[in-house]
């Protein structure tokens, strides 16, 4: 690590209280040389935006999980959190975030798919406001719990289909997905502001990441390569 700039952020000291991970060294592999590890894997993957990178850094992604996969939380890896569902691998979270944050923070973000909660977390810390919604009640009640633990105070949460949107608080500066529809929703593009950016997976057995920016006419569409992510289902479920 001879880049000064990735030096100061591996010993950076965390915004959230050193104590969250302390309290559950018990859990193991949650050390700080753990979670260095990662955002160094995460820098040779390519990775360069440093407010998304100190935003993974200090996130204690082991909070969102059972306890029976808390000891993997600092892997590149998706993981299971029930319901059919994965929290998102850093990796992904990162290369999404950083193409949504590429020209600096943003005022108002909605996300679909909040599932644990851990990606709100992170766009939270860089994007003003974020606008969050999920289909899966128990899942949202979950990140709810945690965001609030951890003093997340930006984030509004809504259980809905997020085919739809948000539309009471349209019309937003960026928008990113992490469930994969067939095709984009005409609301997601309806909702985003002129020069607005919208990233998600499109398609369904096979899926690419699409980064769009709303343009006066209509939208320019980037591909951002291959990713597997889980289908955008219709409907809420209340449970
Ligand atoms: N970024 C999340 C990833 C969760 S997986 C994390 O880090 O945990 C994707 C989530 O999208 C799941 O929780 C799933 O229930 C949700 N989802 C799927 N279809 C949806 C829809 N139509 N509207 C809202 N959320 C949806």
């Amino acid at each position: 690590m001879n880049n000064p700039k990735i030096h100061s952020l591996i010993t950076a000291k965390p915004v959230f209280p050193n104590s969250i991970f302390e309290q559950s060294q018990g859990v193991g592999m949650i050390s700080q040389r753990t979670r260095n590890r990662l955002i160094k894997q995460l820098i040779e993957l390519g990775v360069e935006n440093f407010a998304v990178l100190n935003a993974i850094k200090v996130t204690p992604r082991h909070l969102f999980l059972d306890e029976a996969m808390a000891s993997r939380a600092y892997e590149n890896t998706a993981l299971p959190i029930g319901f059919q569902q994965t929290l998102s691998q850093p990796l992904v979270v990162a290369k999404m975030s950083s193409w949504l944050f590429q020209g600096g923070g943003l005022d108002k973000l909605l996300e679909v798919g909040t599932g644990s909660g851990y990606q709100t977390s992170i766009l939270a810390q860089i994007a003003k406001q974020v606008y969050s919604v999920e289909r899966i009640q128990p899942l949202l009640n979950k990140a709810k719990k945690v965001l609030e633990y951890l003093q997340i105070k930006n984030v509004e949460f809504l259980l809905t289909d997020g085919h739809w949107g948000w539309s009471q608080y349209a019309k937003y500066d960026g928008i990113i997905s992490a469930a994969s529809p067939a095709k984009v929703p005409e609301a997601l593009i309806e909702q985003l502001k002129e020069g607005g950016r919208l990233v998600m997976p499109i398609g369904e057995k096979e899926q690419l990441l699409y980064g769009f920016i709303k343009t006066s006419t209509g939208y320019t569409k980037e591909c951002l390569g291959e990713v597997l992510f889980v289908p955008m289902k219709e409907g809420v479920v209340e449970q």
